[in-house]
């Protein structure tokens, strides 16, 4: 990304899905270590002229672009997901006790992410 006549890299990354002949689109995100402005760089490819598109938001446009473009979200760079119902990004797994009349009888095994996304794994019985 550009600014002040200097080019650094994003904070993060908005990867977006494909709409209306328009794919790779993504939301580049930074402050400006210059002048530390927020800013955004919205890029796409347009299939139907076969050329990129590069658009700049700074301040108050921000959270516009971000705000028109959530709808679109895949997940980010940083790992914040919006439409993946499985667990996703950093994964760790959970451990529950299975009790039968008061005896544990197995660990059901869990993966779980940062989103209380949690799906069992593993089932390991006693008996
Ligand atoms: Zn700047």
């Amino acid at each position: 990304m550009r600014h002040c006549n200097s080019v650094f890299s994003a904070n993060d990354i908005w990867f977006l899905q494909d709409r209306d002949g328009l794919t790779k689109r993504s939301l580049y995100l930074a402050l400006c270590p210059i002048c530390n402005k927020n800013m955004a760089l919205y890029v796409h490819f347009d299939l139907k002229t076969n050329e990129w598109y590069e658009k700049y938001y700074y301040s108050g446009g921000v959270e516009r672009i971000k705000s028109r473009l959530k709808k679109d979200l895949l997940y980010t760079k940083l790992g914040f997901k919006n439409k993946f119902r499985a667990p996703w990004g950093f994964v760790w797994g959970d451990n529950r006790e299975i009790k039968r009349k008061g005896k544990i009888t197995g660990i059901k095994q869990y993966a779980c992410d940062f989103f209380g996304n949690k799906i069992p794994v593993k089932i390991i019985q006693n008996e």
